[in-house]
C-alpha cells in the first residue's frame, strides 16, 4: 500500500517489515543474511509481512544475491510469497486430525464400556443385555460411517471415486434414508417430515452414493437443529431435474461460511457449542452431486434454519417415460 516516491531511498527494513508470526517481533531479514553469506537465503517458517495498516500476511521469503560475471555482488532480489492459503489448509488438517481422533474415540469408549459391563455381569437381564448390544451396534455403525467417510475423501483426492450407473428410484432412496434417521430425530424430539412424489422418473446413477448423499444432508439437518425443531425432506421432478430438498429450522450458517462449507475439513466455528463432526460430509455430498452432473445450493439464515437443494438431471428417455 505504498507509492514508489514514499519508499525510494528508505532502508528496506523500514518498508518491508517482516515479523515473527508468534512473537510479533521483527524477524531476521533474509536480505541481511544474504549480505553475510552471499548465498540464497530463505526466511523462517513463521514469517509474516506487516502492512502499513497493521494487517499481517503470512509469507515465505527468499532472497538471493545478484552477481556480475566476475562474482561481485551488485544487489539482492527478494521474493515474498503469500502463503495464507497454505496456512489455512495446514490449520484445517490439524483440526481434522484432532476431531477425527475424538470422533473415533467416543464410540470406541462406549463400545468398550458396554462390552466390559456385559462381560462382568453374566447374569444381566435379557432386556438390559439387548439394550447394551443395541448401543454397541449403533456405535459400530458410527465408526463405520466415519471410516467410510475418510476413505471416500481419500478416493476423491486421488480421483478414483467410482460411480456405478444403474436406474435409481430416488423417491424410494430418499424415503429409506429418512426412515433410517427417524430414531435420531426422535431422540431430539425433531419432527422429520417428508414430501416425496411417488412417481419420480428414474435416475441413471449410483444408488449407494445417492443414499449416502441424502443421508448426510438429513443427518446434518438434525445435528444442527435444536430440540423440538423440524426437518423436511422433499423430492420432486421439475424441469427435467430431480430436485431433492432438505430444510431445517436449525441454527443456520453465517453468510461468510456459506461458500466454504463444501470444502474438505471445513467446519463452521460455533463458540460454546459442542457439535461432533469432521467437516467431511458436505465435501462428499458435493462430489457425489458433481459426479451425477448435478448441482447443489444452500440458503440459510442464522437462528432460522437452512435449506440444501440438490438438482440432478434426468436423462431424456427416463423423463419421457415419467410423463407417460
Ligand atoms: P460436519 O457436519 O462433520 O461438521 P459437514 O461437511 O457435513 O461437516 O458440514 C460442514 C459445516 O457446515 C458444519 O460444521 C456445519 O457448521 C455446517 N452445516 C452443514 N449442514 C448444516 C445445517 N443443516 N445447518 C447448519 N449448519 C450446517
Amino acid at each position: 500500500g505504498r507509492r514508489f516516491e514514499e519508499v525510494r531511498h528508505k532502508p528496506v527494513d523500514e518498508i518491508i517489515r517482516i515479523i515473527n508470526e508468534q512473537t510479533k517481533k521483527p524477524a531476521d531479514s533474509p536480505i541481511d543474511r544474504v549480505l553475510e553469506s552471499r548465498e540464497i537465503e530463505n526466511g523462517a517458517g513463521n514469517d509474516a509481512l506487516l502492512a502499513r495498516n497493521g494487517r499481517e500476511c503470512p509469507i515465505a521469503a527468499t532472497a538471493a544475491p545478484i552477481r556480475r560475471n566476475d562474482g561481485t555482488m551488485t544487489g539482492i532480489v527478494m521474493v515474498l510469497r503469500d502463503v495464507s492459503q497454505q496456512r489455512e489448509i495446514d490449520r484445517m488438517k490439524s483440526d481434522f486430525i484432532s476431531s477425527v481422533s475424538h470422533e473415533l474415540r467416543t464410540p470406541l469408549t462406549s463400545i468398550k464400556a458396554y462390552a466390559e459391563t456385559m462381560l462382568d455381569d453374566p447374569d444381566m437381564s435379557k432386556q438390559t443385555r439387548q439394550e447394551f448390544l443395541q448401543i454397541i451396534d449403533e456405535e459400530s455403525d458410527r465408526l463405520t460411517n466415519l471410516i467410510n467417510g475418510i476413505l471416500d475423501i481419500s478416493k476423491i483426492e486421488a480421483g478414483t471415486i467410482e460411480i456405478i450407473r444403474k436406474p435409481v428410484n430416488v423417491a424410494s432412496v430418499a424415503k429409506r434414508s429418512a426412515e433410517s434417521l427417524e430414531h435420531v430425530a426422535g431422540k431430539k424430539k425433531i419432527q422429520l417430515q417428508t414430501n416425496i412424489t411417488d412417481h419420480l422418473p428414474e435416475l441413471l446413477g449410483d444408488e449407494n452414493k445417492i443414499y449416502s448423499m441424502i443421508t448426510n444432508l438429513i443427518n446434518n439437518a438434525i445435528k444442527f437443529t435444536p430440540e423440538n425443531g423440524t426437518v423436511s425432506v422433499s423430492a420432486q421432478f421439475v424441469n427435467n431435474e430431480l430436485v431433492v430438498k432438505v430444510s431445517d429450522t436449525g441454527m443456520g450458517i453465517p453468510k461468510d461460511d456459506l461458500n466454504k462449507i463444501f470444502s474438505r475439513f471445513y467446519r463452521v466455528h460455533r463458540p460454546g457449542k459442542q457439535i461432533q463432526g469432521t467437516g467431511l460430509g458436505l465435501a462428499i455430498v458435493k462430489e457425489i452431486v458433481i459426479k451425477h452432473d448435478g448441482r447443489i445450493d444452500v440458503e440459510s439464515e442464522i437462528e432460522k434454519g437452512s435449506t440444501f437443494t440438490v438438482y440432478l438431471p434426468v436423462s431424456p428417455q427416463f423423463a419421457l417415460a415419467a410423463t407417460k
